[in-house]
């Protein structure tokens, strides 16, 4: 009996030793599926291969903005229209448009107003607010016998080298000062002081309801000072006339209401009309 007792608790405790040896063998592959994990988490970073998924989830969230290129489609067509600058008016017409810049002196306005009343002609003229707070009755002689005025700034600034601030404060002050004098705006045109813009000052100043007009041909009278003469002047218009050609000259020096009348006279001779802006394009 005593034998069998000794072999009874010898198995037990061999049952139990391999019982234990079990267990721990069991728990020793625990951590290798700690490990598992981490290697099965690749696959789950393969998952970013259904971003298409989220992109196609995401349509529906833009669908707000679905709404918003309802605004923009009509009126874009008028900012890209503002965006073009006029540098011709139109070529189809025997035509030439003459416009003054007045930002300073006034030596020529008086010459330049009795030469349109006398061919019965209107003419286009970009006034500074500057000018207009200075000159306030000449501002309104000129909108009273029926002239177009447009913005030339307030200050006579180059826009290209100022805040897009500065460039809103410069076309919006200009208009105030001068349709408080005229009652009317000087919208839509405006003409960036010494020719310089670009890009930017274009496109600030159409959120305005602004288009640039620059010129065809620059006389060049504002050069008085330089060694330029009535001769070179009229000659340079005369030689360079072509249908739809607008003119740059300025009311601040003496060239302009010298040579203006007889200009005209052989404008016309020529058979070409004299339009203001507005109606020549
Ligand atoms: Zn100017």
């Amino acid at each position: 009996m005593k034998k069998f007792l000794i072999i009874l608790t010898l198995l037990f405790l061999l049952i139990i030793s391999f019982i234990l040896l079990l267990i721990t063998t069991q728990k020793a592959p625990l951590p290798e599926r700690k490990s598992s994990p981490v290697s099965e988490k690749p696959p789950v970073t393969t998952k970013p291969l259904t971003p298409s998924e989220t992109t196609l989830t995401t349509p529906p969230i833009t669908t707000p903005s679905d709404k918003e290129p309802e605004i923009p489609t009509l009126p874009l067509p008028k900012k890209e229209d503002l965006l073009l600058e006029i540098t011709i008016a139109d070529t189809g017409k025997k035509q030439v448009v003459f416009t003054f810049d007045a930002g300073a002196q006034s030596i020529s306005v008086d010459s330049i107003l009795k030469s349109l009343k006398k061919y019965k002609l209107k003419g286009t003229f970009f006034v500074t607010g500057n000018y207009a707070r200075k000159n306030p009755d000449l501002v309104r002689k000129i909108a009273q016998e029926g002239h177009e005025i447009f913005n030339h700034t307030d200050n006579h600034l180059n826009l290209t080298k100022i805040s897009e601030a500065s460039i809103v404060a410069e076309l919006e002050n200009a208009d105030k000062t001068i349709s408080n004098l005229t009652g009317k705006t000087t919208k839509p045109y405006f003409r960036p002081p010494y020719g310089a813009r670009d890009k930017r000052v274009r496109e600030i100043a159409a959120s305005l309801g602004y288009q640039c007009v620059y010129w065809t041909i620059d006389a060049l009278d504002w050069k008085e000072g330089q060694g330029i003469t009535d001769s070179y002047v009229k000659k340079r218009i005369l030689d360079n006339l072509r249908p739809g050609t607008i003119i740059l000259m300025h009311v601040g020096d003496g060239i302009t209401g010298r040579i203006l009348d007889e200009v005209m006279k052989e404008i016309e001779r020529k058979g070409y009309m004299i339009n203001p802006l507005s109606k020549s394009l």
